[in-house]
């Protein structure tokens, strides 16, 4: 499925081109072709699904080629509910990024800061508002929002609107809303209470479920490094010296990041591209293309970026760095072991990332292999002074070992444990 399928218009493709997305994401395949014909949807799906294009897009369709408000006037006419801030900020930069090519404005209000930057941006007038609660009613109450003319309703993550106490505001907001209108309801999980609230703000909805990613492909082989930041460059390069692993997908959370790796990679002959949201579309291809080929060893990617390359019997995933989302990491390493193949996935945890490990743990309900025999190993645990001595004893003896073989070896063969007899 392409967004030409989904018959958007021309000012939001070219959008779309201009933020490099390649293909819809499944809950966009899903929700937008129902959006666009006016129907009320009950989305089960969690942050990095993509869900907020596929709402943002459909409404700025409509807004767009709709009939116009009357001459003068620029009542708002559509409403996003969301829990937080960063969220309300992350949605009113989506809208802003997918309707650039539109004349259609939005603005974003919540608490915490003052209200005038706010309050000035209503006067002025908006399409589509994006809104914290508490701060929505602050301001209804004050006179400066009317919501009698909204003909688009989204409630975002419901399940964490009520979780954080949202409920009675809610309701207040909702009792203000037109009958007539179209309403959309995303929220993680669906509990009875969430189901029940739907009901209330739903009518006859398409229901739509993106599966939240679980469980991990039985396929692929997990692998876990401990170690600390500043030896993160030279374990992956250590990692890399496995001649099996002619062919690596690499994850890094920044573009920037991604950029270092590529040329710490670089400095040491090991060829390696990035793609990341800053480069064209062109160097993306590219890069891609002499993975593919085989012309360069690593390809390292952001998490955005990685999304709708097709990279066939992939086999080696590595986390440079551990996502906090503990779905990324599925998501990151089902790149692996693709149709049946066998996958293997490395992450390099530095101590700040533990905590991410004891989630992404918890969400596949297994425990990931630690390597325990490598020449990096993480330092900054806490342990008793004495610990520490005989610790940093046997770390600088197994160093001194990696950089004696090195020399012995010139670098040509890897020492360490080798995947491949790993394997099943
Ligand atoms: P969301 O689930 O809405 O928080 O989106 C997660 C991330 O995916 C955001 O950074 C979006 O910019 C990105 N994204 C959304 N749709 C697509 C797409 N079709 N292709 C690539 N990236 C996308």
């Amino acid at each position: 499925m392409t967004f030409e399928q989904l018959e958007l218009i021309a000012p939001i493709q070219q959008a779309l081109k201009d933020e490099n997305y390649v293909a819809p994401t499944p809950i966009q395949v899903q929700a937008i072709p129902y959006l666009l014909k006016g129907r009320d949807i009950l989305a089960s799906a969690q942050t990095g699904t993509g869900k907020t294009a596929a709402f943002a897009i459909p409404i700025l369709q409509h807004l767009v080629s709709g009939p116009p408000p009357p001459r003068g006037l620029r009542p708002i006419r559509a409403l996003i509910l969301t829990p937080t801030r960063e969220l309300a900020i992350q949605i009113g930069e989506s809208l802003n990024a997918y309707g650039r090519h539109t004349k259609i404005r939005n603005t974003v209000i919540f608490g915490g800061v003052n209200q005038n930057k706010q309050t000035q941006a209503l006067r002025r007038g908006v399409d589509i508002l994006v809104a914290t609660p508490g701060r929505l009613l602050d301001l209804m109450n004050q006179g400066y929002i009317h919501l009698d003319t909204i003909e688009y309703f989204v409630l975002d993550e419901a399940d964490r609107m009520l979780d954080m106490g949202f409920i009675h505001d809610i309701r207040k907001v909702l009792a203000e809303l037109p009958r007539q209108r179209q309403s959309l309801f995303f929220s993680a999980t669906m509990p009875d209470t969430i189901v029940s609230l739907s009901r209330k703000i739903l009518t006859d909805p398409v229901k739509i479920a993106v599966s939240p990613v679980s469980s991990t492909a039985e396929t692929i082989q997990q692998y876990l490094y401990l170690t600390n930041k500043s030896s993160k460059p030279e374990l992956l390069f250590h990692i890399l010296k496995d001649p099996e692993m002619d062919q690596v997908l690499l994850f890094s959370r920044t573009k920037h990041g991604a950029d270092r790796i590529c040329k710490n990679l670089g400095k040491k002959h090991i060829g390696a591209a990035a793609i990341h949201g800053n480069k064209s579309q062109n160097q993306r291809q590219k890069a891609l293309k002499d993975f593919k080929e085989g012309r360069v060893r690593v390809l390292v990617a952001t998490d955005i970026a990685s999304r709708g390359i097709d990279i066939d019997q992939l086999r080696y995933v590595v986390n440079y760095d551990i996502p906090n989302e503990p779905e990324t990491y599925v998501h990151r390493i089902g790149r692996s072991g693709r149709a049946g193949e066998e996958g293997i996935s490395i992450s390099l945890c530095e101590p700040e990332e533990n905590e991410y490990i004891r989630s992404i743990e918890k969400l596949i309900d297994q425990r990931i292999e630690r390597v325990e025999d490598h020449p990096f190993p993480q330092t900054d645990s806490p342990m008793t002074a004495e610990e520490k001595r005989a610790f940093e004893k046997e770390k600088a003896r197994k160093r001194q070992e990696y950089f004696e073989s090195r020399r012995k070896n010139k670098g040509n063969r890897d020492t360490g444990r080798g995947y491949k007899r790993n394997k099943r």
